[in-house]
C-alpha cells in the first residue's frame, strides 16, 4: 500500500436462495485471504497512515439472532480470534468514514461492489473538499486493490500449499469412491452424491465448483452439470470434481470406463489424452509459460486426431490452422487457489507470464467427439475424455498435487472394478 494509505474492503453478505432462505455463506475470496473472517457483512480496514493497522467492522453479538442463525464472533471475537487491532459494530462504519479518510493520501477500495458504501465514501470526499479551508485534504487517488491483491494470491505460500495437499487427498478419496459406482444401472446423481458425501465427511465444506458427472455423450458437454442420467455399461464416465478445503479448491478430472473395461476405441482416445497431459506436465517449469504448456497438449492431441481419422490434414498444418479446435476447444490451464478459476493475470506487459515458484494451475487436456459427428468413425462417436491435475511450480521443477489419483488406463479400470466386487 505504501505509506499514507487506507484500504476499505467489503466481505460477502448472504445471498437469497428463495423467498426468505439463503445459500450457505461463502466468504469473498479476497476477504478470506486477508482476514480469515468467514462471517457475513464484515468490512475490513487496513491503514498505513498512522491509524490502527487492521480494523474489522462486524455484526455485533446478538443472543436472539444467534439463537436462530448461530454463533457470531462479534467485536470481541474479531480482536481475540482474528487479530484485529480494533473492532466495531458494522453499523458504525459510515460514521467512521470522516476519521478514516482524513489522513490518507490513497484510498484502496473496490468501486461497484457495495453501491451504498461507494456513495457514502464519495459524499465524504466531497465534504472534505468543501472544508478544505479547515485543513481537510481528501485522498488524491482511489486505487483498485485487486491488482496487488491478486498478484499476491497468485503465488501460494507453503501454508497454502499444505492446505491444498490435504484437499487433494480428500479429492483423491472422493474420486475413488465415485469410480466404484461407475457401473451400468447407477445414476450420475448417485456418483455426485458420493462425491459430496466424501468431501463433507472428510472435513471439506463441499465441492469447490459444481461437480461435472457426465456419462456417455454427456462427457462431450464441457460444463454438463445436470448429472441426472443413468449410466450405461461400455460408455465412459467423465468426473470433474474437487473439494473446497479452508476456502481452497482442488480441481480434478478423471474419465472412467463404465463397467470397468475400456473398449479399443475408448482406450485409443484415452491414451492420446493421457499422453497429451503428461507432455504438458513435462512442460511445467520455472520460466516456461502456460501457452507452452498448452501447445504441448495441442501437438499430441492433433497427432492423435489424425491417427484416429478425425482430421485429414498434415500435423503442422492442422496446428497452424487450429483444425484441432473441433475436438479440443478449450485451454489447458487456469490458475487455481481460493477460486477454482483463481485470480491473477495471465499476461505481463502483453506477454504470457513466466511461470515461477508458487504458481498453481490446472493441466487439463481433453478430446471430445459428439454423438452426431458423422466425420468420426461410429465407434468414436459420443466419446469425451478429459484428464486434469493441479500442478504447482517449485524451485526445481513442479509438484503435481493430485498425482496420486490414478490415471493409467489399467489403474482406472481397477478402481471401477473394485466397485463391482462389492456389489
Ligand atoms: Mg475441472
Ligand atoms: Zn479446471
Amino acid at each position: 500500500m505504501g505509506p499514507g494509505g487506507v484500504a476499505i474492503l467489503c466481505g460477502a453478505g448472504l445471498a437469497t436462495r428463495s423467498n426468505d432462505t439463503e445459500f450457505r455463506f461463502r466468504q469473498d475470496s479476497d476477504f478470506h485471504y486477508l482476514t480469515g473472517f468467514d462471517h457475513p457483512n464484515a468490512v475490513a480496514v487496513f491503514r498505513t497512515d498512522g491509524g490502527p493497522t487492521f480494523t474489522l467492522f462486524v455484526e455485533p453479538r446478538d443472543p436472539a439472532m444467534e439463537t436462530w442463525n448461530g454463533y457470531r464472533p462479534g467485536t470481541e471475537g474479531a480482536v481475540a480470534e482474528y487479530g484485529a487491532d480494533e473492532a466495531h459494530g458494522r453499523e458504525e462504519l459510515h460514521s467512521s468514514l470522516p476519521e478514516l479518510l482524513k489522513r490518507s493520501d490513497r484510498l484502496f477500495h473496490v468501486i461497484g461492489r457495495n453501491t451504498e458504501l461507494d456513495a457514502r465514501i464519495i459524499e465524504n470526499l466531497e465534504l472534505m473538499r468543501r472544508s478544505s479551508r479547515a485543513g481537510a485534504i481528501p485522498p488524491e487517488e482511489i486505487v483498485d486493490p485487486r491488482r496487488a491483491l491478486h498478484e499476491m494470491r497468485l503465488f501460494k505460500t507453503p501454508e497454502e500449499l499444505a492446505i491444498l495437499r490435504r484437499g487433494a487427498a480428500i479429492t483423491h478419496e472422493a474420486h475413488h469412491e465415485a469410480a466404484k459406482l461407475a457401473h451400468g444401472g447407477n445414476h450420475e446423481f448417485e456418483v455426485e452424491a458420493v462425491l459430496d458425501y466424501t468431501f463433507r465427511r472428510r472435513g471439506s465444506s463441499g465441492p469447490a465448483y459444481g461437480s461435472i458427472v457426465g456419462g456417455g455423450a454427456n462427457a462431450t458437454v464441457l460444463h454438463y452439470v445436470q448429472n441426472n442420467q443413468p449410466l450405461k455399461n461400455d460408455e465412459l464416465l467423465l468426473i470433474d470434481a474437487g473439494c473446497e478445503l479452508e476456502g481452497y479448491a482442488s480441481d480434478v478430472t478423471r474419465t472412467y470406463p463404465i463397467g470397468g473395461t475400456f473398449s479399443p476405441a475408448q482406450r485409443a482416445v484415452y491414451e492420446i489424452v493421457l499422453e497429451a497431459q503428461l507432455a504438458s506436465i513435462e512442460a511445467c517449469k520455472f520460466g516456461a509459460t502456460l501457452p507452452e504448456v498448452h501447445n504441448a497438449s495441442v501437438r499430441v492431441l492433433t497427432r492423435g486426431m489424425i491417427d484416429l481419422g478425425l482430421l485429414d490434414i498434415g500435423l503442422e498444418e492442422a496446428i497452424e490452422k487450429e483444425n484441432y479446435r473441433r475436438y479440443y476447444m478449450h485451454g489447458t490451464s487456469h490458475w487455481i487457489g481460493l477460486d477454482v478459476h483463481d485470480a491473477g493475470t495471465y499476461t505481463e506487459d502483453g506477454q504470457p507470464r513466466q511461470l515461477a515458484e508458487g504458481m498453481l494451475f490446472s493441466v487439463e487436456p481433453g478430446l471430445y467427439i459428439t454423438a452426431d459427428d458423422e466425420n468420426a468413425k461410429p465407434e468414436l462417436r459420443g466419446i469425451g475424455v478429459r484428464i486434469e491435475d493441479d500442478v504447482v511450480i517449485t524451485a526445481d521443477g513442479y509438484e503435481n498435487l493430485t498425482e496420486s489419483i490414478p490415471k493409467e488406463p489399467g489403474a482406472v479400470e481397477a478402481w471401477v472394478r473394485e466397485g463391482q466386487s462389492e456389489e
